[in-house]
């Protein structure tokens, strides 16, 4: 399902900042090689990724969901001199690749990448976040939520990706999978929160902004 009429998202595009020669690369190659390049954020949201870190100038940035790299160096352009992006993904098998797309984006000092499951890498990562982005397995959104939540700072943004399902958000609860479940009650839990203020921001597949009170 596309939210945004086509050309509509062709015009705004084509009025965006255009891509750049290393994102154009991670998307000709992810579409090439990888298994389901429909996962990687895009033009408009990696610009919407990269203009939101530049708004916040984050000095410390957790990705989790990194698969071949475009969204965190999307996210990482925002960064503070000095900052750091630490992302954590669970496919080893894109490790080669994505240590060379970071390279190429001449991020090696600005990106730490950790491979294995995100719920166990979260609580060994000991550091403060400005922005925490939610975007690997959709059964896990709450948890992510919940282990990375006491790790932002007060005035900080946890955003989760993908929280229109392509509209499945909408489905009878009955009917709704287990994903659409598991994303609609992540949806409500965050809107519930009263530690947070939140906006569901309908670009691409729907990205949940979360500002921590
Ligand atoms: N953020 C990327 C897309 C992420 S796709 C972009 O916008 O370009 C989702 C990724 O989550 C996949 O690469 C998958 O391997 C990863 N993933 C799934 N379950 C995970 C888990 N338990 N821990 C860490 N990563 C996981
Ligand atoms: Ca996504």
């Amino acid at each position: 399902m596309d939210f945004i009429d086509e050309k509509i998202e062709a015009y705004s595009l084509a009025h965006s900042q255009p891509e750049s020669e290393i994102l154009k690369k991670i998307n000709r190659e992810t579409n090439a090689k990888v298994l389901m390049p429909r996962m990687l954020s895009g033009h408009l949201q990696g610009n919407a990724l990269t203009m939101l870190s530049k708004m916040i100038q984050p000095k410390q940035i957790l990705e989790i969901g990194t698969y071949t790299g475009y969204s965190g160096i999307c996210l990482a352009q925002g960064l503070q001199t000095g900052g750091k992006l630490y992302t954590i993904d669970i496919n080893e098998e894109l490790e080669k690749m994505v240590r060379g797309f970071i390279d190429e984006a001449g991020m090696n000092d600005k990106i730490n990448y950790y491979i294995g499951n995100a719920l166990s890498i979260i609580p060994t990562i000991n550091q403060t976040f400005d922005i925490v982005f939610i975007d690997a397995d959709k059964k896990n959104y709450a948890n992510y939520y919940d282990l990375a939540f006491d790790k932002v700072r007060s005035g900080g943004y946890i955003i989760a990706d993908n929280v229109l399902w392509s509209g499945k958000v909408l489905d009878p609860p009955e009917k709704m999978d287990a994903e659409t479940k598991a994303i609609h009650e992540f949806n409500k839990k965050v809107n519930h929160d009263t530690r947070v203020e939140n906006m569901l921001m309908p670009i691409r597949d729907g990205l949940m902004i979360v500002r921590k009170k």
